[in-house]
């Protein structure tokens, strides 16, 4: 029996992640710092683990109803209401979800039906296009342009929507950019969104993470609560991506939708999670706050290095992500990242893996321990000055 022409074709024009070839790579080479993972160093702050370690003192070891406790969609509705100005019924309009890639599945699936296209900015992070595969739609990619600080303009959207044309899915702050887009320019999609009825699916885990001025949310613009489902979650401004939790918001027709798939494949989200997240949300302190400050003086550290370096980086405005275009250098993203690996031990992902317009740069994460983050700015330095390059 062939086995291999038993699974499901689909997965065969999914290429594999260009993240995980390189995280296999480090992980076979000693002594290296890794600037790869998009993953907090910090451990998730102690108010809320103790809440985690208490509940389950408490006996709270069972499955929650299959939309999540309803305590903790409260609490996601008043957060939301903080973070974007957005009221969210806690009873009809939020689902707790497993992370914030459930929510992007999730979402799709709800949302495609076969061939429907879905509108992706690029470079884009690394999930969107297979999800949007296995739920039975077309990735369609736009390229966004660095002398537009990464942003999705009215222009590009126009031009990419055809009849087939669904879903336009949005991530600002933007993984891996690091690209923010601003009231006034999501103001500029909004014409476009309504003129072709798209829905939108705005992937806000980085929401926290924006070091000028506050984030605005696209579901926050007059008519557009009714055509958004927001994803959030704990990974990253809250330091829980082992956790596994995040939450989607939007109109009840596509969040009831959403949770019938969810009560057939998940359940519901881990317990223990979703009471340590309930302490997170409701008694929010400086946490959040001085993780953000260390992300935003890191921020400072790589815009200066790399200004040194005679590189030009696009200066990023949130997530903790630093997209540097190392075209200068005469090498491919994929050889850049390859011998900066071996020669200097410093790992970065190659800014191919997240698309064609990638290309020419690397993605850099520093949510890397400052110290780790200093000597490897010092090794790309030292790497980026070698003869060869030049
Ligand atoms: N969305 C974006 C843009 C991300 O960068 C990531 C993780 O890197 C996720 C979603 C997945 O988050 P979660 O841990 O909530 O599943």
């Amino acid at each position: 029996m062939n086995l291999e022409e038993k699974i499901n074709p689909v997965l065969r024009q999914i290429p594999p992640s260009g993240i995980r070839k390189f995280f296999d790579l480090v992980a076979n080479t000693k002594g290296v710092i890794s600037l790869g993972v998009g993953e907090p160093d910090f451990v998730t702050p102690w108010y809320i683990r103790e809440e985690g370690i208490y509940s389950l003192e408490k006996g709270y070891t069972m499955y929650t109803s299959n939309q999540g406790l309803l305590e903790l969609r409260e609490e996601i509705s008043r957060y939301l209401l903080r973070l974007t100005g957005v009221a969210y019924d806690p009873v009809q309009e939020v689902l707790v979800t497993v992370g914030v890639s459930e929510g992007v599945d999730l979402a799709l699936r709800a949302l495609v039906s076969p061939g429907d296209e879905v509108l992706i900015p690029e470079p884009s992070y690394v999930s969107y296009g297979p999800t949007t595969m296995l739920a039975g739609g077309k990735p369609v990619y736009i390229r966004t342009r660095p002398e537009n600080g990464f942003k999705l303009t009215p222009e590009l959207l126009e031009e990419a929507i055809t009849p087939k044309s669904k879903i336009l899915l949005l991530c600002y702050p933007n993984n891996p950019t690091g690209a923010v887009m601003t009231a006034d320019d999501l103001a500029k999609l909004l014409p476009v969104i309504a003129e072709h009825d798209l829905l939108v699916i705005s992937d806000e885990i980085y929401a926290e993470l924006t070091y000028e001025g506050k984030h605005v949310s696209v579901a926050s613009f007059p008519g557009m609560k009714e055509r958004t489902v927001i994803l959030n979650g704990f990974s990253k401004a809250f330091a829980m991506t082992g956790w596994r939790l995040g939450y989607a918001a939007g109109p009840k027709e596509i969040i009831a939708a959403m949770t019938k798939i969810h009560q057939y494949t998940m359940l519901c989200a881990p317990i223990t999670a979703q009471k340590a997240a309930i302490e997170a949300l409701k008694n929010q302190n400086d946490a959040v706050k001085k993780m953000v400050e260390e992300y935003n003086y890191r921020r400072r550290i790589l815009v200066e290095a790399f200004s040194e370096m005679g590189l030009w980086l696009f200066e990023p405005k949130g997530a903790f992500y630093a997209f540097p275009d190392i075209s200068a250098t005469g090498l491919s993203s994929e050889e850049f990242a390859e011998r900066l690996l071996f020669e200097e031990k410093v790992a970065v992902v190659p800014g191919s893996a997240f698309g064609p317009s990638g290309e020419g740069f690397i993605r850099i994460s520093y949510a890397t321990a400052r110290k780790d983050l200093i000597e490897a700015l010092k090794r790309i330095k030292r790497f980026v000055r070698k003869k060869s390059l030049k």
